[in-house]
């Protein structure tokens, strides 16, 4: 990823993503906003407890880099679940509920939503012209999530999956990520492979291994038939400079943003 500023607001973008005018996306970090600690400062979630008008202003601030605001963008109710729904701006300033992945084929049409330690999952098809934007933590991850949201833009859009754009973005990394059960025995049973997703810990301190999330997303991705996959190489719980990370800051801490945009 690569890190960029507009005025007060830095935002990162994925190297592997086409400048082509016909799709914006954007990861943002929690700097550049008006809320205080612990939700200093770009909070994005009114679901912690900010105020709302600061958490409005971050909105506008943040959505801003695309000229949107919050009720120009969709929304979802994120419940860590699989289901993927397709949008329209019918449904701009709206939370499309009990949904962790939003696609779309809609010219002018936003995505959003919120993390602090699941993983973003950003999805382009150049050739069909439609997005995807998801939300897998590990439950997301052993759901298929990211699965899903390739099988629903085949279903719906006619996309193939070998011609999509991917990227994992920042989230909890297996340097920090500690699990114990149910984490272990839903990974083992969620993949084939489970040996490198369920890692040691290298100097012993812990018998608990350390799950490996984004490679857990990047194989759910590959898997469905993606070829091509970036991953942030950013770990929320290490970086609490640059990120929310839920465990690092032990649930008292704030949401940062992903949006997709698709250009009209
Ligand atoms: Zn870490």
């Amino acid at each position: 990823m690569k890190l960029l500023h507009q005025a007060n607001l830095p935002y990162l973008q994925f190297a592997t993503w086409p400048a082509n005018g016909r799709v914006q996306h954007a990861v943002f970090t929690r700097q550049g906003g008006f809320s205080p600690a612990p939700f200093a400062s770009l909070n994005l979630s009114v679901s912690v407890a900010d105020e709302v008008e600061r958490v409005y202003a971050n909105r506008r601030r943040a959505y801003g880099l695309f000229g949107r605001d919050s009720d120009t963008v969709v929304h979802a109710h994120l419940v860590h679940g699989n289901a993927v729904t397709a949008v329209t701006q019918a449904q701009n300033g709206t939370w499309v509920p009990h949904s962790d992945g939003l696609i779309t084929n809609e010219p002018g049409c936003a995505l959003t939503m919120n993390f602090a330690d699941c993983t973003p999952i950003l999805l382009y098809d150049p050739v069909q012209h439609a997005i995807g934007l998801g939300h897998a933590g590990w439950q997301g991850a052993v759901k298929d999530l990211p699965g899903a949201m390739v099988r629903a833009m085949q279903q719906q859009f006619g996309s193939r999956p070998g011609d999509l754009i991917a990227a994992v973005g920042p989230c909890i990394g297996p340097c920090c990520y500690e699990v114990g059960e149910p984490v272990i025995s839903a990974v083992r049973a969620a993949f084939t492979d489970n040996q490198t997703l369920l890692l040691p810990v290298p100097n012993g301190r812990s018998a608990r291994p350390h799950f490996d999330l984004p490679e857990a997303n990047r194989r759910c991705l590959l898997r469905a038939g993606v070829q091509q996959v970036e991953l942030s190489g950013c770990c929320t719980a290490c970086r609490t400079d640059l990120f929310y990370s839920h465990r690092a800051e032990k649930g008292k801490t704030g949401r940062f943003g992903a949006m997709v945009v698709l250009m009209a």
